[in-house]
C-alpha cells in the first residue's frame, strides 16, 4: 500500500501539479520562495520514486510470505535499481555543470578579448564587458570569475537610470548564483525519462529567477528604470542563449514581467512563510506520514 500511495504521490508531483503551479500568478509575489517551493516539489518527486523502488518488492514478499531468500532477492533488486536512479541524477548534473563550467570559460576568454569598457569609464562594475554593435543586450556569464556583458547598442539604447537598473538585474543573478538553480533543475529535466518528463519546472523556475532580480534591481534602483529597461530591450531581440546557462528573453516573458512591475513591490512575508511552510511540508510529510510506518512494519519483518 505504501508503494502505491508514493507512486501516486509522486506521479501527482511530477505530472499533476507542475502545470497548474506554472500557470498560477501568485508565485510572482513571492519569486524566491516560489523557487523553494519548485525545488521541494523536485525533490519530494524523486523520494517518492525512490520509496516506490524500495517499498513495492518489500511489500509484495511481505504480502505473499516468500520466505527469508526471497526477501534478500527483494532488498538488493530494490537497492541497484534506487542507486541507478541516484546515478543516473547525479550524473546528469555533473554532464550539465561541466559543460557549462566549459562554455563559461569560453565565453568569458571571448567577452575578455572583445571588451571595449574602457571607452565607457563612468560604468564602475567588476566584471564589466562592453562589446561593440547596435544589438541591444544585457547578460551575465556567471562562475567564479564573473562578467556582466552590455552591448554598446544598449548603452546607446538605455539611459544611465535604466543602465543602473540592468547592471543591479544582472548582479543579483550573479549574487545569488540564480546559474546554479537553473543547472539542478536542467540537469532533473534531463535525467527523467521522456514520458514522464515535463519542462513546466524549468521554465517557471526560469520565469520566477529573473523576477527576483528584477526585484533585486527595484530595491536598488526603483521600479521606473527596471521597467523601462526591460519594454527596451524587450522589443529588441534576444540576448544569445546559454550565455548565462539561461536562454534569451522571450516578448512573452518581457510582457509578463513588464506588467508584474507596475504593482507595487509585494511585501512578501505572509506569503513567502506560507510558500516555505508548503515546501517545508512536501519534504516533511510525506516521509513521516508513509515512509516512516512502512519502515517500522518492514523492519518488523525482516527475517534477521
Ligand atoms: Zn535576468
Amino acid at each position: 500500500m505504501t508503494a502505491l500511495l508514493l507512486g501516486a504521490l509522486g506521479l501527482t508531483l511530477s505530472l499533476v501539479i507542475p502545470g497548474p503551479l506554472a500557470a498560477a500568478r501568485w508565485p510572482e509575489r513571492a519569486p524566491a520562495a516560489a523557487v523553494a517551493l519548485w525545488q521541494a516539489l523536485t525533490l519530494a518527486a524523486v523520494l517518492s520514486a525512490l520509496g516506490v523502488v524500495l517499498a513495492a518488492p518489500e511489500e509484495l514478499v511481505r504480502a505473499f510470505g516468500s520466505g527469508r531468500p526471497a526477501s534478500a532477492v527483494a532488498l538488493v533488486g530494490a537497492l541497484a535499481v534506487a542507486a541507478v536512479i541516484v546515478l543516473r541524477l547525479l550524473g546528469s548534473l555533473a554532464g550539465v555543470m561541466y559543460r557549462s563550467r566549459a562554455r563559461r570559460a569560453r565565453h568569458r576568454l571571448l567577452v575578455d578579448l572583445l571588451d571595449r569598457a574602457e571607452q565607457h569609464g563612468d560604468l564602475d562594475v567588476r566584471g564589466l564587458r562592453v562589446l561593440d554593435g547596435e544589438l541591444p543586450f544585457a547578460y551575465c556569464v556567471p562562475g567564479r570569475s564573473p562578467r556582466v556583458v552590455l552591448s554598446g547598442g544598449a548603452l546607446k539604447l538605455l539611459g544611465a537610470p535604466e543602465v543602473a537598473a540592468v547592471l543591479a538585474h544582472e548582479q543579483a543573478h550573479l549574487r545569488h548564483r540564480h546559474d546554479l538553480v537553473l543547472e539542478s533543475f536542467t540537469a532533473f529535466y534531463r535525467a527523467v525519462p521522456r514520458p514522464l518528463r515535463s519542462r513546466a519546472p524549468l521554465d517557471a523556475v526560469h520565469m520566477l529567477l529573473e523576477m527576483a532580480a528584477d526585484d533585486a534591481a527595484r530595491r536598488r534602483c526603483g521600479a521606473v528604470p527596471v521597467r523601462a529597461a526591460l519594454a527596451r530591450l524587450s522589443e529588441a531581440p534576444p540576448a544569445p542563449a546559454d550565455a548565462a546557462g539561461q536562454p534569451g528573453m522571450p516578448a512573452v516573458e518581457g510582457r509578463r514581467r513588464w506588467d508584474r512591475l507596475a504593482a507595487p513591490l509585494p511585501t512578501p512575508l505572509p506569503l513567502t512563510a506560507l510558500v516555505l511552510v508548503a515546501a517545508g511540508g512536501l519534504l516533511v510529510l510525506p516521509t513521516v506520514i508513509l515512509v516512516l510506518p512502512w519502515l517500522g512494519q518492514a523492519l518488523a519483518a525482516w527475517p534477521l
